[in-house]
């Protein structure tokens, strides 16, 4: 296979700046027992810079995780998502953000939203890094916090990986096959 080429679409300080806006939006309209609940594993930097910007914000969230899988190594969703781990807090009662890298079809986030429901959690609404121009989006899911507004490319970095490569760049690239 060629070696892939990587072009970059959001640079880290671009990043951080966005961030610092999303947390100052997340924090005026969450209330202020909100629990965050983080789908791993491409969320896992966004996440970790997330709550950084919430705490200087005066926003001290419960933090979670939920382990979801859809990709299984290849640049194309399966169309089938698997819980492979689930969030431990009860969130009975609870508002729930849901943090993830990417919204794409949205089936990984609508699965999310409708367990997290199931589960006795008063509101779920979701945060997303980057929202995806898809034609094939599923019309009932919506992000309510967006990062970017990202064209239909594969990108990587940022914690987002292709089969296990690139989650350390610190910036986002779009990555050509
Ligand atoms: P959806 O279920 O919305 O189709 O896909 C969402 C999930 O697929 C995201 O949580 C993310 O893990 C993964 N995904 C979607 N698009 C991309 C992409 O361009 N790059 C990477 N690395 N992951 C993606
Ligand atoms: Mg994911």
């Amino acid at each position: 296979m060629p070696e892939a080429e990587l072009r970059p679409l959001y640079s880290t300080a671009e990043i951080a700046d966005r961030l610092h806006q999303m947390a100052g939006n997340i924090a005026g309209e969450m209330s202020p027992g909100f629990v965050m609940v983080a789908i791993l594993t491409g969320s896992f930097v966004f996440a970790a810079d997330l709550i950084r910007a919430l705490a200087a914000e005066g926003c001290d969230p419960a933090v979670d995780f939920m382990i979801l899988s859809s990709y299984a190594g290849s640049t194309r969703s399966s169309g089938t998502v698997t819980l492979l781990r689930d969030a431990a807090l009860d969130v009975r009662g609870r508002d729930v953000l849901v943090v993830d890298d990417i919204l794409d079809s949205g089936r990984t986030l609508a699965f999310a939203q409708d367990h997290l429901r199931a589960r006795g959690a008063s509101s779920v609404r979701i945060c997303v890094l980057l929202d995806k121009a898809t034609a094939a989006r599923e019309d009932h899911c919506h992000a309510d916090f967006v990062g970017f507004r990202c064209p239909d490319a594969f990108v990587v970095g940022y914690g987002m990986d292709h089969d296990h490569k690139f989650r350390g760049l610190p910036h986002i690239a779009v990555l050509c096959q």
